[in-house]
Parts: C-alpha cells; sequence; structure tokens
C-alpha cells in the first residue's frame, strides 16, 4: 500500500479531531504530503471517522489525479493541494469545524493577538469571506489570505484550516487556535475585546516557540 506511514497518520488523527471536540460527525478532513514521492494522501468524503480505514484514505498526485485508493476523495481537496504545491514548509493540513473557531468565522471577525499562543498560527489569525465548500474559489480565497505568513485561516460561515510541517504540528495548530478563539469569544461576552499583546512580545514569542518542546 501506498504512503503506509501517512495513510495510517490520517486514520489516528481523524479520531483525534472527534476525541478532542474540534469537529462535528463526518465534517472536516485532514491530509498530509511525500515530497519524495510527490503524493498527498486524504480523508474519504464524508466517512464516518471511526469507521475509516488505511485503504479508506485517498492517495492523490498534486494535479489531483488519483493514485490509489477506491473511495470518494475529500470534497476539499483543491483546499489541501494548493499548499503543497505553493509552501514548501507544509506537509499536513487539518479542516475542522470547531465550535468557536467556526462562531467568530460566522461574525468574519480575525482572531486579534490576545493570548501569546496566537503566534501557532502567526500575529493573529486572519478570516475570509464565506465561500462555498469543496471549490477551487474556496481554495485560493484561503492561500491568498495565508500566504507564507500564516498557518491557520477563518473561513467565514464554515470553520477553520491550520497547516503545518508534521501531522502533529498542524493539529496542534488547529487545537491551539481554537483555545484561543475560545478565550476571545469569551472576551466579546465579558463586553471587552481582550488586551492585544504588541508587536515586540508576539516577535519574542514567535522566535522562542521555534525553540520550545522537546528535541
Ligand atoms: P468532506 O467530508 O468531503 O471531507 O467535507 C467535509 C467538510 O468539512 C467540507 O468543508
Ligand atoms: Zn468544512
Amino acid at each position: 500500500m501506498l504512503l503506509q506511514e501517512e495513510r495510517e497518520l490520517v486514520v489516528e488523527y481523524g479520531k483525534k479531531l472527534v476525541q478532542f471536540g474540534l469537529t462535528e460527525g463526518t465534517f472536516g478532513n485532514l491530509s498530509c504530503y511525500d515530497p519524495d514521492e510527490g503524493l498527498m494522501c486524504i480523508s474519504p468524503s464524508g466517512m464516518d471517522y471511526f469507521k475509516t480505514n488505511p485503504e479508506d484514505v485517498v492517495v492523490l498526485d498534486l494535479d489531483g489525479k488519483r493514485i490509489e485508493g477506491a473511495a470518494k476523495p475529500s470534497s476539499e481537496v483543491d483546499m489541501h493541494r494548493i499548499f503543497y504545491k505553493n509552501r514548501p514548509d507544509v506537509r499536513a493540513v487539518v479542516h475542522t469545524h470547531s465550535v468557536f473557531c467556526t462562531t467568530i468565522a460566522c461574525m468574519h471577525k480575525e482572531i486579534p493577538p490576545i493570548h501569546y499562543n496566537v503566534a501557532y498560527c502567526g500575529d493573529k489569525v486572519p478570516c475570509i469571506p464565506y465561500v462555498t465548500f469543496g471549490t477551487q474559489d474556496l481554495a485560493e480565497a484561503v492561500y491568498a489570505r495565508m500566504g507564507d505568513e500564516y498557518n491557520a485561516c477563518l473561513l467565514g460561515n464554515h470553520g477553520m484550516i491550520a497547516v503545518g510541517s508534521s501531522m502533529s504540528f498542524a493539529f496542534d495548530v488547529a487545537e491551539q487556535i481554537e483555545f484561543v478563539a475560545h478565550l476571545y469569544y469569551n472576551t466579546l461576552v465579558a463586553g471587552d475585546s481582550g488586551v492585544p499583546l504588541s508587536q515586540e512580545d508576539l516577535n519574542y514569542v514567535l522566535g522562542k516557540f521555534g525553540s520550545y518542546r522537546q528535541r
């Protein structure tokens, strides 16, 4: 089986998306990319994460051509592919409908840097207006907003996307940005919108994150 390890990761982290409350039902999707093979593998469309097996994960080339796997690939394949084509640092993409990110996305608001964990994404979390799910237009709008600068983006009236250099990092970005979205929502409900960190403090954290964690 092609990309066996990567397909197993897609299955494992798909279950984690549900277990960590980061998505609802069969919504959301995830993929990873092997630059040596020039192939990506993505979760199947609309399949229960707990009934998905590695064989159900679809292997595609970066033109979207199916290479292995009989299932229908995620409807958001273009939104994943565009990052592998344009950002050499990105090896995994996670898309969720997590509640607090999606709440802020329904208001078409960005998340300001009210907590230093925003640095998992960048100096804030940008947001794009609504674009129909599963379209090339959505893929292009998300990539145009994130460029090389951000690791996450809110999708208006839809959800969020996170990218990373590995599946575990893309998942961490999705989890930490949901935490910051929850805090931001709390500040809004409390009638304040929080005190944003200064650019200087943020730059310091962005630098420190490079050496954070076990090696
Ligand atoms: P898929 O089940 O096709 O991956 O779509 C879910 C989703 O979240 C669409 O935006
Ligand atoms: Zn979605």
